[in-house]
């Protein structure tokens, strides 16, 4: 599919209901998805996605675009990569263009402990449904030939795990395409509508405070991105999650020829090229937790040092643009997904870093749980009371930001 076969659509934007089967706090592409699933594979349509800016406002149209299953623990590993078959299917199942795009990703070592670390990876996924393997430094050269191996004598390439299914995406575009999907089924969207308090009864959720007045509703979502501790916390639930701003930028246009996502899992930075050319690039958190969109030069300067020093060809290039998101950091490094113990309360949250990539499987889970009551398997094992059942899921090394 490409823009020239799009279809233009018209969609209704309706006035807020006094009550909805559903509410779901926050429209970005897991509360989207949600939305979209319920309606799409359930016949739930009596359903609003409440937002408080635009949709895609938040980290949802601020990431990198990476969508990958190459994950450290096998929860994860399937979990990711079922999103990663939805998401090589979305453009077909939505009639929606996302610019999706299978490029390959490189994760590359350069110590002793990286190798260790990228072959068990590689073993790990391929025991679990992911497509990865590990390869030599020659091979890295032959996949993204802009790489300098020696690591500008500095930080030699040792080896890297390479995941062929690794693909982009386009960011807003998902978006849209989960909210029009949403729209055309019946699904209300209101912006401009900030969720300020959560209505209870007899320890029950039972609906929304917001800026436009109150509505009812017999389950509440939150899936607020950065910002889920507040809203949880008006239901009296204390999440595992601490908010750290995201940086990321990108630079003028380069000749279209960097195929493959790289990343380098010692110097904390991966880059690939987006399709208008320029280079995208990404790094850290910030460590110190706040709500901050700033963006500042010291990260610009500490992530193109270390980019240089593997990829040289980027000292030619301009930074044209810089942009902040804020994550939603769990504690484990993992997502949490599911019932909260408070009743008609659920959260998808602890997206973090990586959580553009489970968008698809995201929301279809979401929206199973919601539609049946009970938790999916495949995200039983992300459920909150892992953390006091003592069953966390670590796998920070996989968070391609750590
Ligand atoms: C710079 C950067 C790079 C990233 N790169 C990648 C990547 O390459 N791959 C990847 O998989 N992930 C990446 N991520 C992470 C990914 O973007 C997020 O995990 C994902 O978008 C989270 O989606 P979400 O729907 O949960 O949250 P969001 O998209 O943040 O949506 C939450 C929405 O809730 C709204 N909201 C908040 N409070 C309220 C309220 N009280 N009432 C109503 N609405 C409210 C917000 O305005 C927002 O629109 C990156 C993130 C950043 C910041």
């Amino acid at each position: 599919m490409n823009e020239f076969v799009e279809r233009q659509i018209s969609l209704a934007w309706n006035d807020p209901k006094p009550a909805y089967d559903v509410v779901i706090v926050g429209g970005g592409g897991h509360g989207l998805a949600t939305a979209y699933y319920l309606a799409a594979r359930h016949g739930i349509t009596n359903v609003a996605v409440l937002e408080r800016k635009y949709i895609g406002s938040g980290n949802s149209g601020r990431n990198t675009t990476i969508i990958r299953s190459n994950y450290g623990i096998p929860e994860a590993v399937r979990f990711y990569q079922r999103s990663l078959e939805l998401y090589s299917t979305l453009e077909a199942e939505t009639g929606r263009w996302v610019m999706h795009k299978q490029k390959g990703l490189l994760w590359m070592a350069h110590t002793e402990a990286g190798v260790r670390a990228e072959r068990s990876r590689a073993t790990v996924n391929t025991l679990f449904g992911a497509k990865t393997e590990y390869v030599t430094p020659q091979q890295v050269k032959e996949i993204c030939p802009q790489v300098d191996i020696t690591g500008s004598g500095v930080w030699p390439v040792m080896g890297a795990s390479y995941h062929a299914e690794g693909a982009t995406a386009r960011h807003d575009r998902v978006v849209w395409a989960y909210a029009e999907g949403a729209m055309q089924r019946g699904v209300h969207i209101h912006q401009n509508t900030a969720v300020t308090g959560l209505q209870m009864n007899a320890g029950k959720v039972t609906g929304v405070q917001t800026n436009n007045g109150p509505i009812a509703a017999k389950i509440v979502v939150s899936a607020v991105g950065g910002h889920v501790t507040t809203l949880a916390a008006m239901a009296g639930v204390r999440l595992p999650i601490r908010t750290h701003p995201l940086q990321a930028y990108v630079t003028n246009h380069y000749a279209q020829s960097f195929d493959a996502i790289v990343a380098s899992m010692n110097l904390l930075f991966y880059v690939s090229q987006t399709a208008r050319g320029e280079m995208l690039i990404g790094a850290e958190i910030d460590r110190q937790p706040s709500y901050s969109y700033g963006a500042g030069h010291h990260f610009l300067q500490s992530c193109s040092h270390r980019a240089i020093t593997v990829l040289p060809f980027l000292r030619n290039l301009r930074i044209v643009r810089q942009w902040t998101g804020v994550c939603d950091m769990s504690a484990d490094y993992s997502p949490v997904m599911g019932v909260t113990g408070v009743d008609g309360f659920y959260v998808t949250t602890g997206w973090g870093t990586w959580g553009f990539k489970a968008i698809p499987a995201g929301g279809e889970q979401m929206a199973e749980l919601v539609a049946t009551g009970v938790t999916p398997e495949l995200i039983a094992p992300f459920a909150l009371d892992r953390f006091a059942r003592d069953r966390t899921m670590a796998d920070r090394g996989s968070a391609g930001t750590h």
